[in-house]
């Protein structure tokens, strides 16, 4: 039996969870740099928030507000000059999955020198800084993973740079900055998250331990997705469960790692420009399809979890929520196939997917021409 668990990230949690508990950010040292993306870091409040107990608690700061979306290397290594600059002795990473991954490959990067290739296989010599997240999205749980996921340009994918000392230190969730994320990014992360928790469930690497951190990440997403629709706010109750359910989604697969789903996604990331959530959502019914007859009882563990009736309710809510309009052409399907069949994550897939399966949940989901 494996009931195995790791998750060191200290999670505090609520409103003004930052204000409270800035404190705790005294004890990793003078000097930090705080890594955003270019806007909604500071829109939603959290910047603020941050500035303050740094102020309050005498630490020197500085800011990099240049990270992208789907951060790539370069954009990555822009923001390490100004670490080292500074000479940070901690990161923190404000924002979505972006800049939160971001700040981990800083830490990484700020106390030892990697090529590109390098950067994702080590040797690892040094202790990366210590890093902590607060997320503004609810999606990708970022904020208690030791992945940082990066765009290669060279290769054209993205990529994982795993280490188990890139588990945030801290993070600090605070449903509030997330008010103001439109429809479409919520349901895109929500969906992230929804992917996190059944693909971990459904993982060759799924323990009892994590299996429990699923299934709970799942009844939290699955009241929030059966209610929301384009036409109505969401709620702050809504919210405070979509942080909660990408939190736990994401201890989840930080002991399992990821799927096909997402190995197919980053395809559709890297050269279709869609976003990481809606790349995993509009693939998802095609992938419970194809792994339901050998997984039937975890299936259906997790459609009550979700507090639906059965399978087909199941599939129905995800295509509902990301109905299926995008056009791939044979020649894509043959490129993201090739490269989605050799990808790590790949492997955790139960069963295996060979490439013919890989292509068949592609033209299933995409309407291949
Ligand atoms: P994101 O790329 O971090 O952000 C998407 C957009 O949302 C950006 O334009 C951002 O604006 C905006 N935004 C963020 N917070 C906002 C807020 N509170 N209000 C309004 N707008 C806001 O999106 P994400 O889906 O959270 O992260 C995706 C990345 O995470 C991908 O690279 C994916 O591969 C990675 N990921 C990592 C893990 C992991 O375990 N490490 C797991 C899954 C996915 P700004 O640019 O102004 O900030
Ligand atoms: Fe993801």
């Amino acid at each position: 039996m494996n009931c195995s668990f790791f998750m060191p990230t200290h999670v505090f949690f609520g409103e003004n969870c930052v204000l409270k508990n800035g404190h705790e950010l005294r004890r990793f040292g003078k000097t930090a740099l705080i890594i955003t993306g270019n806007r909604s870091a500071s829109a939603c409040g959290a910047l603020d928030d941050v500035v303050d107990v740094l102020k309050t608690n005498s630490v020197s700061f500085e800011i990099y507000n240049g990270i992208r979306p789907n951060p790539s290397i370069e954009n990555v290594r822009d923001a390490v000059v100004q670490a080292k600059k500074i000479n940070a002795e901690f990161v923190i990473g404000i924002g979505g999955g972006s800049p939160m991954d971001a700040a981990k490959a800083v830490a990484m990067l700020a106390v030892q020198d990697f090529d590109d290739e390098s950067l994702f296989s080590g040797p690892y010599q040094k202790e990366p800084l210590p890093v902590i997240a607060i997320p503004t999205t609810s999606g990708t749980g970022s904020e208690v993973t030791p992945y940082s996921i990066l765009t290669d340009n060279r290769n054209k994918t993205k990529k994982n740079l795993y280490h188990p000392s890139l588990f945030p230190r801290i993070a600090l969730l605070d449903p509030r900055y997330t008010m103001a994320l439109s429809y479409e990014v919520t349901l895109n992360t929500a969906f992230d998250a929804l992917s996190h928790s059944v693909e971990s469930a459904l993982s060759r690497k799924a323990s009892s331990a994590s299996v429990a951190v699923a299934i709970e990440s799942l009844k939290a997403l699955g009241p929030c997705l059966l209610k929301m629709n384009a036409d109505d706010p969401v709620d702050f109750e809504t919210r405070e469960k979509l942080m909660c359910g990408s939190m736990l989604a994401g201890a989840a697969i930080a002991q399992t790692g990821t799927t096909v789903v997402h190995a197919m996604g980053y395809c559709l990331t890297y050269f279709k420009g869609l976003d990481h959530g809606k790349a995993n959502g509009l693939l998802l019914s095609g992938y419970l399809r194809y792994v339901q007859p050998e997984n039937q009882y975890m299936v259906s563990r997790i459609v009550s979890a979700l507090g639906l009736e059965d399978f087909e309710e199941l599939l129905s809510l995800i295509e509902n929520h990301m109905p299926v309009r995008h056009l791939l052409s044979r020649e894509d399907v043959e490129l993201f196939s090739n490269k989605a069949v050799h990808a790590k994550s790949t492997g955790n897939t139960r069963p295996t997917p060979e490439i013919e399966d890989i292509i068949e949940i592609y033209r299933k989901s995409l309407c291949m021409e």
